[in-house]
C-alpha cells in the first residue's frame, strides 16, 4: 500500500498505508497529533516552518519540546529549514536570517534529542540547508520536495532521503533528478492541497493522488508498479517507522 509522506491535509487517504502530516506551527502541530489518535494511518510530525516564525521564536521551541514530551506517538520533527524566497535581495534582512537559522538548529536538536528524522523545507537556500546538515552527525530526515537539482545530489547526507513530489509529472528537469537519486533513498509526497499532479493539475491536491507519482516513478525505473512501489513503501517505513 501505497505511502504519502508529507501532506496537510487528513482527507481522502483511501487505499494509503499511511500518511506523514507535515506541522507547520505549534497550533497546526498540535491539530496533528490530535487527528493522529483518531486514525492510526496518519502519523503526526510537529515543526515550525521558517515563514511561520514568531518575534519570539524560543517560545515556539519551548512549545514544541512540550509536545514531544508528551505525545510519543509523534514520527518526525518537521517541517523546518530555510527559506528565501520572501526576501527580496536588496531588503534582505541579516537578523531574519540569522534568526531562521537559529530556529532551524533548534529543531535540528530537538530530532537529536527525542531520536526522530527532520522534515526539511528548504526554499530558494539549498547550499546554505546543506551546509547546515553536515556540522550534524547521526542526523536522518528528509529533504522535501527536493529542489537542489541533480548536481546537488551528493551534497545531501547520505543518511538523508529526497521527498519528490507531483511536479515530476509534469516537469522534464526533475524527472532526470529522480534518475540520478539513489533508489533506497527516494521518498514520494503529495503536499496536499498544493503541487497537484497530472492528471489532476489545477486542481486541489489529495494524499491518494500520490498514486499519480508512484506511477510515474516506476515509469522512469522502468519497473512494474508493484516492483517501484516495493521499494518506494519500504524507504518511507524505514525512515518513519523506526
Ligand atoms: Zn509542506
Amino acid at each position: 500500500m501505497m505511502i504519502d509522506t508529507h501532506s496537510h491535509i487528513a482527507a481522502n487517504i483511501e487505499g494509503l498505508e499511511f500518511v506523514v502530516l507535515s506541522g507547520t506551527s505549534i497550533e497546526d502541530s498540535r491539530n496533528n497529533i490530535k487527528l493522529s489518535k483518531n486514525d492510526k494511518r496518519l502519523k503526526a510530525a510537529v515543526g515550525i516552518h521558517p515563514q511561520e516564525k514568531t518575534s519570539n521564536f524560543k517560545h515556539q521551541i519551548l512549545k514544541l519540546e512540550e509536545l514531544l514530551i508528551e505525545n510519543k506517538n509523534i514520527v518526525a520533527v518537521g517541517e523546518c529549514g530555510l527559506d528565501f524566497s520572501n526576501l527580496p535581495k536588496s531588503l534582505f534582512d541579516k537578523r531574519d536570517f540569522k534568526d531562521m537559522e537559529i530556529l532551524f538548529r533548534a529543531q535540528i536538536c530537538l530530532a537529536l534529542k527525542y531520536k526522530k528524522p527532520l522534515i526539511i523545507h528548504s526554499r530558494k537556500a539549498m547550499d546554505e540547508t546543506l551546509e547546515i546538515l553536515k556540522s550534524y552527525k547521526n542526523l536522518t530526515g528528509v529533504i522535501h520536495c527536493y529542489t537542489g537539482g541533480i548536481k546537488r545530489i551528493k551534497n545531501v547526507p547520505e543518511s538523508f532521503y529526497f521527498g519528490i513530489d507531483g511536479k515530476v509529472t509534469y516537469e522534464d528537469g526533475l524527472v532526470e533528478v529522480v534518475k540520478n537519486i539513489p533508489k533506497d533513498r527516494l521518498v514520494l509526497e503529495t503536499d496536499s492541497p498544493e503541487l497537484t499532479p497530472i492528471p489532476h493539475r489545477f486542481e486541489k491536491n489529495c494524499p491518494e493522488y500520490v498514486k499519480f507519482i508512484y506511477q510515474k516513478v516506476a515509469e522512469i525505473w522502468g519497473r512494474s508498479p508493484e516492483g517501484a512501489e516495493k521499494i518506494i513503501d519500504e524507504n518511507a517505513r524505514r525512515l518513519f517507522l523506526q
